[in-house]
């Protein structure tokens, strides 16, 4: 173990991670907590604006962040993302696809195509895009990635088809991948977490018809996103 003081011995001192919406809630956790173990973390949210979250990490004595402005359900953007990470670090350790969205409880009836075609969009094809364009890096550093998904791709929710389908899809394309990567010993896993209060959690509850059951999550009729 290097000697050079408390930053060499961390756990992920020298790892680059790059965290999809990492702004708020689940992701912005992710960044604190990779940070904290001493990895160079690389997050984005779609906003054009540095985020606070980079400023208030570039006291840490521990770890690095930077963030980047990157829409997942561009591209060109997620291209740019692995770009930045590389050019600047050199190297990419670990994925975390996080950034997702959770539409307000809507039946099949009130659900046009596009909306379900735009949370694919945001919620699976972002992130195997994402995957894509970081393998290349990760194989060489025999790295890993993780997939956010939710309970609800499991066990399935009321009022929410397209949100369901997305997520169920994100769990049975990780072990598709998983599959594929196991070649080059990248890891790939999904997480699929239950209620956690964050910012999109809030905003779901207050649009929802019941938000006290909702934030409780044991009315049945929606609890988990
Ligand atoms: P959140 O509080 O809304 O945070 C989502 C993050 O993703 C923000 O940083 C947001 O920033 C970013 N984001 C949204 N759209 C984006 C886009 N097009 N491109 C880039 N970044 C984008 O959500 P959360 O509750 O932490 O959820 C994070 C993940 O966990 C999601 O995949 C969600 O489905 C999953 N999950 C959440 C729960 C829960 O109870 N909270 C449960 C199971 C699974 P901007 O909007 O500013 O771009």
């Amino acid at each position: 173990m290097a000697s050079g003081g408390p930053e060499t011995s961390l756990r992920y001192h020298n790892r680059v991670v790059i965290v999809t919406g990492g702004t708020k809630g689940i992701g912005e956790a992710i960044v604190k907590v990779f940070v904290k173990n001493g990895a160079t973390v690389v997050f984005c949210s779609k906003e054009e604006e540095a985020s606070d979250l980079e400023a208030e990490l570039r006291e840490s004595r521990q770890g690095a962040a930077i963030y980047v402005s990157c829409d997942v359900t561009k591209e060109e953007d997620i291209q740019r993302l692995i770009e930045v990470a590389v050019k600047t670090y050199g190297q990419i350790d670990c994925l975390i696809n996080n950034a997702g969205w959770h539409p307000p409880e809507q039946i099949i009836d009130n659900t046009s195509s596009q909306e379900f075609r735009d949370l694919l969009n945001l919620n699976l094809i972002g992130y195997f895009l994402t995957a894509k364009y970081a393998l290349p890096y990760l194989r060489k550093t025999q790295g890993n990635i993780i997939n956010i998904s939710s309970l609800v791709g499991i066990i399935g929710q009321k009022h929410a088809i397209p949100y369901v389908a997305t997520k169920g899809a994100v769990t049975a394309m990780t072990k598709a991948m998983a599959v594929d990567e196991s070649r080059y010993n990248v890891r790939v896993n999904s997480i699929s977490p239950g209620n956690i209060w964050t910012p999109l959690w809030e905003e779901l509850s207050s649009h929802s018809t019941d938000p006290d059951a909702m934030i409780l999550g044991a009315s049945g009729s929606n609890g988990h996103s």
